[in-house]
């Protein structure tokens, strides 16, 4: 295939993915593939795949239809979570031309150059356990943010997830590397750099590096960005790293922490690596260390064996833990997990009700951390998107707040005073004049 064309791509699952599908599409400029919106006529369509999506099929048959409806004669490429678990279904839709599993799909170009229709569609999967490459990735959306991917593929195989299957084994890149792509990064411009990976606490090099040395080599590398970390699971998330981030300028006060659930029954069915008492503990110990952090928590509602009295655990729990918002997911089954062979399924009705209560709880705690900011001076970085005329931002605590839209502030950190919270669940705020600032 010649260059000089375009290239649209179509993101399906979770920022890793959305980190990956912008490195494709940078390795596709360089080949002189013009990136254009999803919606437009392209000479290639990429779509990356996520396995743990409902209804995964449907939604991939729908899109390589959408695909082929823009330009008949484009070629589509079909690449990720979903391609690596189910490539054949894959192969099967009509208009599919290559399917790339997770080794495979940064090599676009090279399928597309020597691809030959008449052959049929072209499969590459190789078996995802052996691999050990690290393709280092970063999404380059609007310039705020950026989600750099440090670390793949997961040891733990928890008995709902797939991930493992489609991501292979545990794996990262070198402190080094992670350093040269954040000076890239911030080199466009960029204030905010999400750490991002399966298992990010996980994160070990051939040099012998933890996690908590790349956190330490981050917060001495002088920059322009600002970094937070993405979901780390609790064992992983010891003392050391609570307390490099409370003593860093540069680390956000803010922690995502999956509980998925308060029964130690159910986190041993799960096959969790820690118990609802660790939980605590790492809750205590940030709240000792960084008063003012954000928490975030993934629950799991519905998985098999959760009665009543498990659930209310849970919930026990969460009230009693100083936490800031809940992400909650209703259980459900997927082929090739452990989980789907368990006993005590609880019906759909009951796990869609337990969804519901802990989403009001959510709002509950989410409030309260926001309210208990009000009257406060904080650091925001304002975003770039005008929103009814308002400018919005997160503080360092990942609290929400606007200003009237001043084309000046986008994309800068400016401090402010937080007035009030609005119906909107947003914080008003002032700017902070130099004469105002403590
Ligand atoms: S830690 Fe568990 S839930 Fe997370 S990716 Fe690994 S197996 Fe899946």
């Amino acid at each position: 295939m010649r260059a000089g064309k375009t290239a649209a791509y179509y993101t399906l699952g979770c920022k890793l993915n959305f980190a990956e599908t912008s490195t494709i599409a940078r390795q596709l400029e360089g080949e002189g593939f013009a990136r254009v919106d999803f919606e437009d006529a392209a000479d290639v369509y990429v779509i990356n795949t996520c396995s743990v999506t409902e209804q995964a099929d449907k939604k991939c048959r729908n899109i390589v239809r959408r695909a082929r409806k823009l330009n008949p004669d484009a070629y589509v490429v079909v690449v990720g979570c979903y391609a690596q678990l189910k490539p054949k279904a894959i192969a099967s839709i009509p208009g599919v031309d290559i399917v790339l599993g997770a080794n495979d799909k940064f090599k676009v170009q090279e399928y597309l150059k020597n691809l030959d229709r008449s052959e049929g569609v072209l499969v590459k999967n190789e078996h995802i356990k052996e691999t050990r490459t690290f393709h280092p990735s970063w999404s380059a959306g609007d310039r705020t943010r950026s989600f750099l991917k440090v670390q793949d593929g997961c040891d733990y195989f928890c008995s709902f997830c797939t991930i493992p299957l489609a991501r292979g084994r545990s794996r990262s890149g070198s402190i080094d590397s992670v350093l040269e792509q954040v000076e890239e990064i911030s080199a466009q411009g960029v204030k905010e750099i999400v750490l991002t990976g399966v298992n990010i606490g996980d994160f070990k090099t051939e040099e012998g590096h933890e996690f908590r040395d790349l956190v330490q080599a981050l917060d001495e590398q002088a920059g322009a960005a600002r970094f937070r970390i993405s979901s780390i699971e609790p064992d992983l998330l010891n003392e050391e790293i609570i307390k490099k981030v409370s003593e860093s300028k540069v680390f956000m006060p803010h922690f995502h922490i999956p509980l998925q659930s308060g029964s130690d029954v159910l986190l041993e069915r799960m096959r969790r690596r820690y118990r609802a008492e660790l939980y605590r503990e790492r809750i205590q110990k940030i709240r000792e260390l960084i008063p003012h952090a954000c928490i975030g928590v993934d629950v799991i509602v519905g998985f098999p064996g959760e009665t009543e009295e498990e659930f209310q655990k849970t919930l026990d729990l969460l009230h009693e833990l100083e936490i800031s918002y809940l992400h909650v997911f209703t259980y459900s089954e997927r082929p090739n997990t452990t989980a789907l062979r368990m006993d005590g399924a609880v019906p759909v009705a009951t796990r869609q009700k337990r969804n519901k209560v802990l989403r009001m709880l959510s709002l509950k705690k989410q409030r309260a951390h926001y309210e208990a900011h009000v009257g406060t001076q904080q650091n925001v970085l304002f975003e770039t998107e005008e929103i009814d005329g308002m400018l919005q931002g997160f503080t360092e605590n990942y609290i929400r707040v606007q200003v009237p839209f001043d084309a000046e502030l986008v994309n800068s950190i400016q401090e402010v005073h937080l007035e009030r919270l609005n119906s909107d669940g947003i914080i008003e705020a002032a700017l902070l004049l130099a004469q105002d600032r403590n």
